[in-house]
């Protein structure tokens, strides 16, 4: 049966304790090219926010200044700022460590750490963030973090298996379980499915459903439909031009998807260009 799409789901009884994510008028350059021009998106708790748009408009860059991945890349720069739960994610005084283990990001190729073993996969977020934790512990945490990327299952007998030695699917469900093993309040995944054949998509997105309630959630895609399935609000990127990024339209999907506001909306969503 086709999985429930968001809108039509009961509302959580209560809001999650935090994840209020919310980017002011970022602006984006690579050396001298600005990418992106004074983009504001308001990624609420409890929420999956879609970002669709063409190739080369700026997608990934913000999603990437959303946990400051940005600042690895030379000559990269930024004006505008991020705040999560009303903290400014870019404060000097702020940890990088921090705001990474606290917006956690699923890439489009899967990358697990091949020969290191499920588990230790799971929890090699851990290192990251400094914290240090019991065998019980991590036995804990790997098995809540793997229940909810929907893998436990599959792999529970065999967590001493390389990393490598899943199919793609579960390899991506094993990236989120990674993700989840710190306890993230966000989660960006920059087009999570697009190297996944259709029903390990089917499953990831039944996932991305699930976490919802907890986390929030930013996704960018090309599919229409996984938009359309996936995500309670939506925002369209364009870049006309040789001009940098800019939202053209944001609101709730449904609305985005029957009743666009702006023509190049409904021409982008109805696939003319
Ligand atoms: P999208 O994800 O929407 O396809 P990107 O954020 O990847 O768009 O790219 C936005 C623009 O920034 C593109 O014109 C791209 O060529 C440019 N760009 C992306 N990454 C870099 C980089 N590391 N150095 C220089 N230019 C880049
Ligand atoms: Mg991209």
């Amino acid at each position: 049966h086709p999985p429930v799409p968001r809108s039509a789901r009961a509302p959580r009884s209560s809001p999650p304790a935090g994840g209020h994510l919310h980017a002011e008028a970022i602006s984006a350059w690579f050396g001298e090219r600005k990418v992106l021009d004074r983009v504001s998106l308001d990624m609420p708790p409890g929420a999956v926010t879609a970002l669709i748009g063409p190739s080369g408009c700026g997608k990934s860059t913000f999603l990437r200044i959303l946990n400051r991945m940005h600042e690895l890349v030379p000559k990269a720069t930024l004006a505008g700022r991020v705040l999560l739960d009303g903290t400014d994610v870019y404060d000097p005084q702020r940890r990088l460590t921090e705001a990474r283990a606290a917006i956690g990001m699923v890439f489009q190729k899967p990358n697990p750490f091949p020969a290191m073993s499920i588990y230790d996969n799971v929890v090699a977020g851990l290192k990251l963030t400094g914290r240090r934790a019991g065998r019980a512990e991590k036995d804990q945490l790997v098995e809540e973090s793997l229940t909810r990327a929907g893998l436990w299952r599959e792999v529970s007998g065999r967590l001493d298996q390389p990393g490598g030695a899943l199919s793609g699917g579960q390899q991506q469900r094993l990236c989120i379980a990674r993700s989840l093993a710190v306890r993230p309040r966000v989660l960006l995944m920059d087009e999570p499915c697009s190297a996944l054949d259709p029903t390990s998509t089917r499953r990831i997105e039944e996932t991305i459903g699930e976490l919802a309630d907890d986390v929030t959630i930013v996704i960018v895609t090309h599919n229409m439909q996984q938009a359309a399935r996936v995500s309670d609000q939506c925002a369209f990127f364009l870049a006309e031009q040789g001009t940098p990024g800019r939202i053209v339209e944001y609101g709730p999907t449904g609305a985005m998807f029957e009743n666009p506001q702006d023509q190049r909306t409904s021409d982008y969503v109805n696939g003319r260009f």
